[in-house]
Protein backbone atom coordinates (compact mmCIF):
# COMPACT_ATOMS: atom_id res chain seq x y z
CA UNK A 1 0.00 0.00 0.00
CA UNK A 2 2.91 2.28 1.18
CA UNK A 3 4.96 1.56 -2.21
CA UNK A 4 1.71 2.34 -4.14
CA UNK A 5 1.56 5.20 -2.70
CA UNK A 6 4.91 6.31 -3.65
CA UNK A 7 4.61 5.13 -6.98
CA UNK A 8 2.04 7.37 -7.46
CA UNK A 9 3.54 10.18 -5.82
CA UNK A 10 6.54 9.96 -8.28
CA UNK A 11 4.31 9.93 -11.30
CA UNK A 12 2.23 12.78 -10.53
CA UNK A 13 5.40 14.71 -9.02
CA UNK A 14 6.89 13.94 -12.55
CA UNK A 15 3.61 14.83 -14.55
CA UNK A 16 3.41 18.20 -12.65
CA UNK A 17 7.49 18.92 -13.96
CA UNK A 18 6.71 18.14 -17.32
CA UNK A 19 3.22 20.11 -17.11
CA UNK A 20 5.30 22.93 -15.94
CA UNK A 21 7.96 22.55 -18.47
CA UNK A 22 5.64 21.92 -21.37
CA UNK A 23 4.99 26.31 -21.71
CA UNK A 24 9.39 25.98 -23.19
CA UNK A 25 8.68 22.99 -25.16
CA UNK A 26 11.47 21.33 -23.71
CA UNK A 27 11.64 17.63 -22.97
CA UNK A 28 13.89 16.63 -20.21
CA UNK A 29 16.29 14.13 -21.21
CA UNK A 30 19.58 15.12 -19.51
CA UNK A 31 20.69 12.56 -17.12
CA UNK A 32 21.63 15.25 -14.16
CA UNK A 33 18.41 17.02 -14.20
CA UNK A 34 17.03 14.19 -13.70
CA UNK A 35 18.88 13.10 -10.66
CA UNK A 36 18.31 16.77 -9.49
CA UNK A 37 14.73 16.02 -9.91
CA UNK A 38 15.00 12.73 -7.95
CA UNK A 39 16.62 14.70 -5.43
CA UNK A 40 14.18 16.95 -4.76
CA UNK A 41 11.61 14.37 -4.60
CA UNK A 42 13.41 12.59 -1.96
CA UNK A 43 14.01 15.58 0.17
CA UNK A 44 10.01 16.70 -0.35
CA UNK A 45 9.64 12.57 0.98
CA UNK A 46 11.45 13.20 4.38
CA UNK A 47 8.29 14.31 6.02
CA UNK A 48 10.32 17.73 6.48
CA UNK A 49 8.00 20.63 5.97
CA UNK A 50 8.90 22.74 3.15
CA UNK A 51 9.08 26.46 2.34
CA UNK A 52 6.81 27.68 -0.06
CA UNK A 53 9.67 28.24 -2.93
CA UNK A 54 10.02 24.78 -2.78
CA UNK A 55 6.67 23.64 -3.87
CA UNK A 56 5.58 22.10 -7.03
CA UNK A 57 3.29 24.53 -8.80
CA UNK A 58 0.47 22.98 -8.22
CA UNK A 59 0.89 23.29 -4.26
CA UNK A 60 1.51 26.90 -4.42
CA UNK A 61 -1.59 28.24 -3.97
CA UNK A 62 -1.02 31.31 -1.49
CA UNK A 63 1.99 33.18 -2.01
CA UNK A 64 1.74 35.09 1.62
CA UNK A 65 1.82 31.75 3.60
CA UNK A 66 5.85 31.29 3.55
CA UNK A 67 6.56 27.36 5.54
CA UNK A 68 4.98 24.69 7.19
CA UNK A 69 4.01 23.10 4.15
CA UNK A 70 4.09 19.34 3.83
CA UNK A 71 4.61 18.33 0.33
CA UNK A 72 4.03 14.80 -1.39
CA UNK A 73 4.51 13.40 1.78
CA UNK A 74 3.49 9.40 2.13
CA UNK A 75 -0.78 8.75 2.94
CA UNK A 76 0.61 7.09 6.70
CA UNK A 77 2.77 10.41 7.27
CA UNK A 78 -0.04 12.45 6.17
CA UNK A 79 -2.35 10.79 8.53
CA UNK A 80 -0.05 10.90 11.08
CA UNK A 81 -0.25 14.81 10.69
CA UNK A 82 -3.03 15.06 12.03
CA UNK A 83 -1.31 15.56 14.95
CA UNK A 84 1.21 17.73 14.22
CA UNK A 85 1.74 21.39 13.70
CA UNK A 86 2.19 22.28 9.90
CA UNK A 87 0.12 25.27 7.84
CA UNK A 88 -3.11 23.08 7.39
CA UNK A 89 -3.14 21.80 11.16
CA UNK A 90 -5.88 24.27 12.27
CA UNK A 91 -7.47 24.33 8.32
CA UNK A 92 -8.63 20.53 9.15
CA UNK A 93 -9.39 20.92 12.54
CA UNK A 94 -11.52 24.12 12.65
CA UNK A 95 -13.61 21.78 10.03
CA UNK A 96 -13.31 18.33 11.49
CA UNK A 97 -14.56 20.04 14.52
CA UNK A 98 -17.80 21.30 13.03
CA UNK A 99 -18.37 17.94 11.68
CA UNK A 100 -18.57 16.33 14.70
CA UNK A 101 -20.89 19.31 15.91
CA UNK A 102 -23.39 18.09 12.92
CA UNK A 103 -23.01 14.45 13.82
CA UNK A 104 -23.34 15.32 17.19
CA UNK A 105 -26.86 17.21 16.58
CA UNK A 106 -28.05 14.17 14.11
CA UNK A 107 -27.22 11.82 16.69
CA UNK A 108 -29.23 13.58 19.11
CA UNK A 109 -32.19 13.84 16.48
CA UNK A 110 -32.26 10.06 15.85
CA UNK A 111 -32.26 9.53 19.97
CA UNK A 112 -34.67 10.57 22.53
CA UNK A 113 -32.70 11.26 25.37
CA UNK A 114 -33.73 13.21 28.36
CA UNK A 115 -30.56 14.51 29.48
CA UNK A 116 -29.86 15.59 25.87
CA UNK A 117 -32.73 17.49 25.58
CA UNK A 118 -32.69 19.52 28.60
CA UNK A 119 -28.52 20.06 27.48
CA UNK A 120 -29.78 21.56 24.22
CA UNK A 121 -32.82 23.55 25.57
CA UNK A 122 -30.36 25.12 28.44
CA UNK A 123 -27.90 25.58 25.19
CA UNK A 124 -30.66 27.52 23.49
CA UNK A 125 -31.61 29.29 26.71
CA UNK A 126 -28.14 30.56 27.11
CA UNK A 127 -28.30 32.05 23.59
CA UNK A 128 -31.55 33.48 23.30
CA UNK A 129 -32.41 37.16 24.86
CA UNK A 130 -35.36 35.27 26.85
CA UNK A 131 -38.02 37.08 24.90
CA UNK A 132 -38.73 34.40 23.01
CA UNK A 133 -39.05 31.95 26.02
CA UNK A 134 -42.32 32.96 27.32
CA UNK A 135 -43.75 31.92 23.77
CA UNK A 136 -46.21 28.95 23.90
CA UNK A 137 -46.18 26.22 21.17
CA UNK A 138 -49.97 26.22 20.41
CA UNK A 139 -51.06 26.87 23.42
CA UNK A 140 -49.40 24.23 25.18
CA UNK A 141 -47.59 24.43 28.55
CA UNK A 142 -44.04 24.00 27.48
CA UNK A 143 -41.88 27.32 26.38
CA UNK A 144 -40.60 27.89 23.15
CA UNK A 145 -36.79 26.15 24.11
CA UNK A 146 -38.32 23.12 25.01
CA UNK A 147 -40.26 22.71 22.31
CA UNK A 148 -37.17 23.35 20.17
CA UNK A 149 -35.67 20.84 22.03
CA UNK A 150 -38.23 18.30 21.29
CA UNK A 151 -38.06 19.06 17.98
CA UNK A 152 -34.34 18.01 17.80
CA UNK A 153 -34.34 14.92 19.59
CA UNK A 154 -37.66 13.42 18.14
CA UNK A 155 -36.42 10.12 16.44
CA UNK A 156 -38.75 9.60 13.98
CA UNK A 157 -39.38 11.27 10.31
CA UNK A 158 -43.01 11.83 10.98
CA UNK A 159 -43.37 13.52 13.75
CA UNK A 160 -46.98 13.96 15.65
CA UNK A 161 -47.01 16.61 18.13
CA UNK A 162 -49.13 17.04 21.31
CA UNK A 163 -52.70 18.51 19.28
CA UNK A 164 -51.93 15.64 16.44
CA UNK A 165 -50.54 17.53 13.99
CA UNK A 166 -47.81 15.92 11.64
CA UNK A 167 -44.68 16.88 11.25
CA UNK A 168 -41.83 15.51 8.57
CA UNK A 169 -38.52 16.00 10.00
CA UNK A 170 -36.58 14.70 6.71
CA UNK A 171 -35.91 18.01 5.67
CA UNK A 172 -33.80 18.58 8.73
CA UNK A 173 -31.88 15.72 8.12
CA UNK A 174 -31.38 16.90 4.57
CA UNK A 175 -29.32 20.11 5.91
CA UNK A 176 -27.87 18.07 8.83
CA UNK A 177 -26.47 15.74 6.09
CA UNK A 178 -25.10 18.48 3.85
CA UNK A 179 -23.53 19.87 6.43
CA UNK A 180 -21.83 17.20 7.56
CA UNK A 181 -20.74 16.33 4.01
CA UNK A 182 -19.32 19.66 3.08
CA UNK A 183 -17.20 20.12 6.59
CA UNK A 184 -16.01 16.34 6.21
CA UNK A 185 -15.04 17.03 2.57
CA UNK A 186 -13.15 20.02 3.22
CA UNK A 187 -11.62 18.11 6.28
CA UNK A 188 -10.28 15.34 4.12
CA UNK A 189 -9.07 17.94 1.06
CA UNK A 190 -6.74 20.22 3.48
CA UNK A 191 -5.36 16.61 5.30
CA UNK A 192 -4.78 14.64 1.57
CA UNK A 193 -4.51 17.43 -1.14
CA UNK A 194 -0.52 17.95 -0.29
CA UNK A 195 0.00 14.39 -1.47
CA UNK A 196 0.29 14.30 -5.18
CA UNK A 197 -1.17 16.28 -8.40
CA UNK A 198 -3.96 13.24 -8.66
CA UNK A 199 -4.99 14.15 -4.89
CA UNK A 200 -4.79 17.69 -5.00
CA UNK A 201 -7.47 18.35 -8.25
CA UNK A 202 -9.89 15.18 -7.08
CA UNK A 203 -9.88 16.46 -3.10
CA UNK A 204 -10.31 19.93 -4.05
CA UNK A 205 -13.02 19.40 -6.52
CA UNK A 206 -14.41 17.50 -3.82
CA UNK A 207 -14.39 20.56 -1.69
CA UNK A 208 -16.26 23.23 -3.89
CA UNK A 209 -18.63 20.05 -4.57
CA UNK A 210 -18.97 19.82 -0.68
CA UNK A 211 -19.79 23.28 -0.26
CA UNK A 212 -22.40 23.53 -3.04
CA UNK A 213 -24.17 20.28 -1.30
CA UNK A 214 -24.10 22.47 1.52
CA UNK A 215 -25.94 25.12 0.03
CA UNK A 216 -28.52 23.43 -1.65
CA UNK A 217 -29.01 21.48 1.64
CA UNK A 218 -29.50 24.45 3.82
CA UNK A 219 -32.62 25.35 1.44
CA UNK A 220 -34.44 22.73 2.58
CA UNK A 221 -35.83 23.43 5.67
CA UNK A 222 -37.02 27.00 5.80
CA UNK A 223 -38.25 26.57 2.27
CA UNK A 224 -39.76 23.16 3.08
CA UNK A 225 -41.24 24.27 6.81
CA UNK A 226 -42.70 27.78 5.57
CA UNK A 227 -44.35 26.89 2.04
CA UNK A 228 -45.66 23.86 2.80
CA UNK A 229 -48.74 25.14 2.98
CA UNK A 230 -48.42 26.37 -0.72
CA UNK A 231 -46.90 23.22 -2.17
CA UNK A 232 -46.25 25.08 -5.74
CA UNK A 233 -44.51 27.65 -4.44
CA UNK A 234 -42.35 24.69 -2.21
CA UNK A 235 -41.71 22.96 -4.79
CA UNK A 236 -40.60 25.60 -7.33
CA UNK A 237 -38.19 27.14 -4.93
CA UNK A 238 -36.69 23.57 -4.02
CA UNK A 239 -36.31 21.82 -8.00
CA UNK A 240 -34.37 25.74 -9.02
CA UNK A 241 -32.03 25.72 -5.87
CA UNK A 242 -31.26 22.21 -6.91
CA UNK A 243 -30.51 22.79 -9.98
CA UNK A 244 -28.80 25.73 -9.28
CA UNK A 245 -26.54 23.42 -7.53
CA UNK A 246 -26.13 20.46 -9.70
CA UNK A 247 -24.85 22.86 -12.94
CA UNK A 248 -22.45 24.49 -9.89
CA UNK A 249 -21.00 21.05 -8.96
CA UNK A 250 -20.54 20.32 -12.67
CA UNK A 251 -18.80 24.17 -13.57
CA UNK A 252 -16.71 23.72 -10.41
CA UNK A 253 -15.70 19.85 -11.24
CA UNK A 254 -14.51 21.14 -15.39
CA UNK A 255 -10.97 21.02 -15.20
CA UNK A 256 -10.50 24.56 -17.08
CA UNK A 257 -12.14 26.11 -13.83
CA UNK A 258 -9.86 24.70 -10.99
CA UNK A 259 -6.93 26.96 -10.93
CA UNK A 260 -6.34 30.04 -8.54
CA UNK A 261 -7.08 32.30 -11.59
CA UNK A 262 -10.82 31.41 -10.92
CA UNK A 263 -10.72 31.71 -7.16
CA UNK A 264 -12.95 34.83 -7.49
CA UNK A 265 -15.26 33.25 -10.07
CA UNK A 266 -15.93 30.25 -7.40
CA UNK A 267 -16.64 32.14 -4.29
CA UNK A 268 -19.09 34.41 -6.68
CA UNK A 269 -21.14 31.60 -7.81
CA UNK A 270 -21.17 29.94 -4.29
CA UNK A 271 -22.34 33.40 -2.66
CA UNK A 272 -24.92 33.88 -5.88
CA UNK A 273 -26.39 30.49 -4.42
CA UNK A 274 -26.61 31.41 -0.69
CA UNK A 275 -27.85 35.24 -1.73
CA UNK A 276 -30.37 34.24 -4.00
CA UNK A 277 -32.48 32.63 -1.18
CA UNK A 278 -32.97 36.42 -0.40
CA UNK A 279 -36.14 35.67 -3.05
CA UNK A 280 -37.68 33.16 -1.16
CA UNK A 281 -36.79 34.80 1.97
CA UNK A 282 -38.76 38.18 0.85
CA UNK A 283 -41.74 35.65 -0.01
CA UNK A 284 -41.95 34.17 3.18
CA UNK A 285 -41.88 37.67 5.19
CA UNK A 286 -44.44 39.06 2.96
CA UNK A 287 -46.58 36.47 3.88
CA UNK A 288 -45.99 36.22 7.75
CA UNK A 289 -44.82 38.65 8.78
CA UNK A 290 -47.26 38.72 11.80
CA UNK A 291 -45.36 35.73 13.12
CA UNK A 292 -42.56 36.31 15.45
CA UNK A 293 -40.79 33.15 15.22
CA UNK A 294 -40.56 33.66 11.06
CA UNK A 295 -38.79 37.43 12.07
CA UNK A 296 -36.64 35.70 14.43
CA UNK A 297 -35.57 32.73 12.23
CA UNK A 298 -35.21 35.46 9.23
CA UNK A 299 -33.03 37.51 11.77
CA UNK A 300 -30.65 34.07 12.11
CA UNK A 301 -30.56 33.75 8.36
CA UNK A 302 -29.29 37.02 8.01
CA UNK A 303 -26.12 36.63 10.42
CA UNK A 304 -25.87 33.31 8.57
CA UNK A 305 -25.40 35.82 5.53
CA UNK A 306 -23.56 38.16 7.14
CA UNK A 307 -20.96 35.18 7.93
CA UNK A 308 -20.83 33.87 4.98
CA UNK A 309 -20.09 37.46 3.40
CA UNK A 310 -17.17 37.79 5.71
CA UNK A 311 -15.64 34.77 5.43
CA UNK A 312 -15.75 35.40 1.25
CA UNK A 313 -13.83 38.81 1.95
CA UNK A 314 -11.37 36.96 4.02
CA UNK A 315 -11.17 33.98 1.79
CA UNK A 316 -10.49 36.59 -1.44
CA UNK A 317 -8.21 38.83 0.30
CA UNK A 318 -6.09 36.83 2.44
CA UNK A 319 -5.59 39.24 4.81
CA UNK A 320 -4.11 39.23 7.33
CA UNK A 321 -1.20 37.21 6.19
CA UNK A 322 -0.63 39.63 2.90
CA UNK A 323 -0.03 42.09 5.59
CA UNK A 324 2.51 40.31 7.23
CA UNK A 325 3.63 37.29 4.81
CA UNK A 326 5.34 34.13 7.49
CA UNK A 327 3.77 36.11 10.08
CA UNK A 328 0.51 33.50 10.48
CA UNK A 329 1.39 30.04 8.64
CA UNK A 330 0.34 28.66 11.55
CA UNK A 331 -2.06 30.11 13.54
CA UNK A 332 -4.80 33.16 12.11
CA UNK A 333 -4.06 33.41 8.15
CA UNK A 334 -7.25 34.11 6.47
CA UNK A 335 -8.41 30.38 5.40
CA UNK A 336 -8.72 29.31 9.02
CA UNK A 337 -10.58 32.24 9.80
CA UNK A 338 -12.98 31.33 6.70
CA UNK A 339 -13.49 27.71 8.12
CA UNK A 340 -14.46 29.17 11.72
CA UNK A 341 -17.19 31.63 9.92
CA UNK A 342 -18.33 28.82 7.82
CA UNK A 343 -18.82 26.65 10.85
CA UNK A 344 -20.43 29.66 12.89
CA UNK A 345 -22.92 30.50 9.72
CA UNK A 346 -23.79 26.93 9.51
CA UNK A 347 -24.57 26.98 13.19
CA UNK A 348 -26.53 29.90 12.81
CA UNK A 349 -28.95 28.24 9.98
CA UNK A 350 -29.71 25.39 12.38
CA UNK A 351 -30.94 27.74 14.56
CA UNK A 352 -33.31 29.33 12.23
CA UNK A 353 -34.24 25.98 10.90
CA UNK A 354 -35.18 25.15 14.38
CA UNK A 355 -37.30 28.12 14.81
CA UNK A 356 -38.74 27.46 11.62
CA UNK A 357 -39.69 24.03 12.64
CA UNK A 358 -41.11 24.77 15.99
CA UNK A 359 -43.19 27.72 14.41
CA UNK A 360 -44.76 25.20 12.26
CA UNK A 361 -45.23 22.36 14.92
CA UNK A 362 -47.87 24.99 15.99
CA UNK A 363 -49.82 25.95 12.72
CA UNK A 364 -53.38 24.62 12.17
CA UNK A 365 -52.69 22.74 9.06
CA UNK A 366 -50.05 19.48 9.19
CA UNK A 367 -47.01 18.93 6.83
CA UNK A 368 -47.41 15.94 4.85
ZN1 LIG B 1 -10.97 25.14 3.33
Amino acid sequence: MRRRGKNITKYCYRENVQRVDSGGATNRTDNTQNDDDEKILLERRKKNLVKYEALPEYLKDNEYIRDYYRCEWPLKDIVLSLFSWHNETLNIWTHLGGFVIFVTLMIMSLMEKTTMENLFANIFRRTSNGEWMNIKNNGSAESFSDSYARQITNPSFLDINGDGYEVAIWPWFVFLGGAMSCLISSTLSHLFACHSLRYNLFFWRLDYAGIALMIVCSFFCPIYYIFCDQPYWCIFYLSTITLFGILAIITLLSPALFSGRFRSFRVTLFLAMGFSGLIPATHALSLNYGHPQVLVALSYEIIMGVLYAIGAVFYMTRFPERCKPGAFDLVGHSHQIFHVLVVAAALAHCVASLVIMDWRRGWPTALR
